[in-house]
């Protein structure tokens, strides 16, 4: 017999804090309870209740391909028949490697570690190691993982004092963490010209994922690492969510620009929990051993986990982009007329396979905009599409994904789902 959700979901609470391995997952803010998953297939997502949803988190990203794709899942169980782990070189680490090198141009060497957040962290400590510098500049709303360091909040005023955004960080650790709003280059200038001998790095998700979905507005990435070139900074994409999404070879392909570091993560692991960091030869050969900046990890270059980054990568070789970006737009319009005929205000940001709908009006541009949008509509939202069989990011921001496996048919449904919803 399986036990239901809330059956689970209750007896999680008294084992895991909250129930839950990471926060947002326990639908807190959007006033539901988890769903526990059984499985997962193509577009779908099943829960233990038995109910299929047509699936919008992929999660959180990775699953570019949709889920248990059988070139992956054969990657994989050939992987583990071979052994889980050996704490030695294997060769799917060096093919892995290969191809995030091959794809991305800004990327010459790369480390393979276990998360998105352990590689936005070792990035940092090289560009601090490669400049002598302590401070960083992040902006407001984009999301780097958990590391000390970038859990810094900061009031609205450029380069405010930054204050540690959670209990457990010493204000020490965030003390050079500088902060200003998303798309505001004239901010990080004044950054700049207040500590820009101080700057080791600029970090920045080139298209912003992690409060819904922010577009840099045109000349913002130009303007960064015009910034960065000028004062000996290094520029570091987090291309955590964008790599290999918004164009196979990234945001840097897609932009244009070359940044000095690059973090990556969720899909070059095709499901499996891996990052990796890369950039520019000189700043990689100082990591150890080839250098003296220290680095490791036990379960780095995971053999199944390398296996499953590899076979997701290839097979993304021949997928088309501009073909699901197309549907994605056609899609988006769509629900924009929706909205329109039905008098509610809101504001679909897209790019590529990506997409966030904020009950606002006017355009978001940035954290503040994004936090004005109306988060109890969206929580009903939530909850009604929920009902209709639609598996959505259960806060407001977050960014919706789709997948190579989401068709005609799901958008459709989503559409005249959507048509329904009351406000
Ligand atoms: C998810 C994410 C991270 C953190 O990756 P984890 O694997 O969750 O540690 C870092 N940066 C960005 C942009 C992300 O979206």
């Amino acid at each position: 017999m399986t036990l239901a959700s809330t059956e689970l979901f209750r007896r999680a609470q008294e084992c895991i804090p909250g129930g839950v391995n990471s926060p947002v997952r326990a639908c807190l803010a959007v006033g539901a309870e988890p769903l526990f998953i059984d499985r997962a297939q193509g577009s779908r997502i099943y829960s233990v209740d038995g109910d299929g949803y047509v699936d919008f988190v992929l999660s959180w990203g990775p699953m570019l391909l949709g889920h248990a794709h059988p070139r992956v899942t054969a990657a994989l169980c050939d992987a583990a028949r071979r052994g889980a782990s050996f704490g030695a070189p294997c060769p799917d680490e060096l093919y892995l490697a290969r191809l995030l090198v091959d794809a991305l141009p800004a990327v010459e060497m790369v480390r393979m570690v276990n998360s998105g957040t352990e590689a936005a962290m070792s990035a940092l400590r090289l560009a601090r190691a490669c400049t002598g510098r302590p401070a960083f500049l992040k902006f407001t709303g984009c999301y780097h993982g958990h590391a000390d360091p970038f859990l810094a909040a900061a009031g609205s005023g450029v380069a405010a004092l930054s204050l540690p955004g959670t209990p457990g960080v010493p204000p020490g650790v965030v003390a050079d963490t500088l902060l200003c709003p998303y798309n505001d280059l004239d901010g990080a200038e004044r950054v700049f010209a207040a500590r820009g001998g101080d700057i080791a790095a600029v970090i920045v998700e080139p298209v912003a994922a992690n409060m819904g979905l922010v577009l840099p507005v045109p000349g913002f990435l130009e303007g960064l690492r015009e910034l960065c070139t000028r004062n000996g900074s290094l520029l570091i994409f987090d291309e955590v969510i964008t790599g290999f999404r918004v164009a196979y070879g990234g945001a840097q392909t897609r932009f244009g620009i070359q940044p000095d570091l690059t973090v990556l993560g969720k899909i070059i692991g095709g499901g499996l929990p891996v990052g990796a960091y890369g950039g520019k030869a000189e700043y990689m050969r100082r990591i150890a051993p080839s250098g003296d900046v220290y680095q490791a990890g036990t379960l780095s270059g995971n053999p199944p986990a390398v296996a499953a980054g590899r076979a997701t990568l290839e097979t993304l070789q021949c997928c088309d982009y501009a073909a699901l970006e197309l549907r994605v737009e056609q899609f988006c319009s769509g629900l924009e007329r929706i909205f329109a005929d039905k008098g509610l205000p809101v504001c679909i940001n897209r790019c590529a396979s990506m997409f966030a709908l904020f009950f606002t009006q006017g355009a978001v541009r940035d954290f503040a905009g994004a936090a004005a949008a109306d988060a109890e509509r969206w929580a009903r939202f939530y909850r009604f599409m929920r009902g209709r069989g639609f598996y959505l990011a259960p806060s407001a921001f977050e960014t919706a994904m789709v997948s190579f496996a989401h068709a005609a048919e799901d958008f459709a449904a989503f559409a005249e789902a959507a048509r329904d919803f009351a406000g």
